[in-house]
């Protein structure tokens, strides 16, 4: 039994090198990926309910791999976060985003999205200066603050030390603060104590059953019942079918996400963008 346990740790261990090798021959990719235009960003419509229209979008990066085709975000932003990549790779999203985003200030006016969202991990937050390297990208795209909504997860400003501060920082240059994945991560409710926050994005996983009544139903309410009591825009996402969209409406929620609503997009065809589906 002794040998055993021995010999099924050694292949735990030769998973673990296979994986670590894996991830850095991902992060050497990516980094000329960086250099030779092999990244690119599309961008999700974010509606209000029950008739669809755009409120706004979420920035969603992809890489398409000169050998291996595209490469899906789960496949190489875990590894940029390990090897430190993702704050270059993560700096350049940003600054794409509110270059776009001004774009559309410029071609669309009143019917542009009120606000563009971009997903900052764990890492871009510890980074020191960071909030500094925010407020430089809105000067340089001349994208008004308001405008843009920094995206993360709980755990991310849970990871201690100056997250929490940064957040702070970038909330006070008047951009928006969306809570990413809210009620799948730690500690969500005393979060909301301290955390800036102006948008709480409810985790397809609470969506997926909503229709099912019950307790995932339950949950959904609870949540929008606390976002509206702390005054917060809660955003349902992942949703996929007209069903769900109507109990959502149905329970109070005012703005979702998904792809009954639309897929992640190039930018010209959220300059297309017309309400498809209606809740009612
Ligand atoms: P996320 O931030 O939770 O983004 C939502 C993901 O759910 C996206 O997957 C989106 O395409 C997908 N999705 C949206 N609506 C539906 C739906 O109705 N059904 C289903 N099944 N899926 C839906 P994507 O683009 O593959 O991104 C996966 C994750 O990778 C993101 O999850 C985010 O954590 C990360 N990611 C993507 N882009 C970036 C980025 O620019 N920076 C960082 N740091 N992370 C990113
Ligand atoms: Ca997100
Ligand atoms: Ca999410
Ligand atoms: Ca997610």
């Amino acid at each position: 039994a002794k040998s055993q346990g021995k010999g099924r740790h050694v292949v735990y261990d030769d998973r673990m090198d296979q994986r670590t090798a894996e991830q850095s021959r991902v992060a050497a990719d990516l980094r000329s990926a960086l250099d030779t235009d092999q990244l690119h960003l599309l961008y999700q419509p974010i509606v209000c309910l029950p008739g669809g229209e755009l409120f706004g979008v979420e920035a969603l990066v992809r890489w398409t791999h000169p050998d291996r085709g595209p490469v899906g975000p789960g496949a190489f932003i875990p590894a940029a976060e390990r090897t430190g990549l993702i704050v270059p790779l993560g700096a350049w999203i940003l600054e794409e985003a509110c270059r776009q985003a001004a774009r559309w200030q410029e071609e669309l006016g009143d019917a542009a999205p009120r606000t563009v969202t971009v997903n900052v991990s764990a890492r871009q937050l510890r980074e020191a200066g960071f909030a500094g390297e925010v407020d430089a990208v809105l000067r340089r795209t001349g994208l008004a603050p308001g405008l843009l909504t920094v995206e993360v997860t709980e755990t991310a400003v849970f990871d201690g030390g100056t997250a929490l501060d940064e957040l702070k920082a970038i909330a006070a240059l008047g951009v928006k603060i969306a809570l990413d994945d809210f009620g799948t991560g730690h500690s969500s409710l005393g979060l909301l104590r301290t955390c800036p926050a102006d948008i709480l994005k409810v985790d397809k996983s609470f969506v997926d059953d909503v229709t099912e009544g019950g307790e995932q139903a339950v949950i959904v309410a609870a949540l929008l019942t606390i976002a509206d009591g702390m005054r917060l825009r809660a955003v349902a996402e992942g949703v996929e079918t007209a069903e769900q969209a109507a109990e959502l409406h149905r329970l109070g929620y005012r703005y979702a996400q998904g792809y009954l609503f639309g897929r992640p997009m190039a930018p010209d065809a959220i300059n297309l963008y017309r309400p498809a589906h209606d809740a009612e």
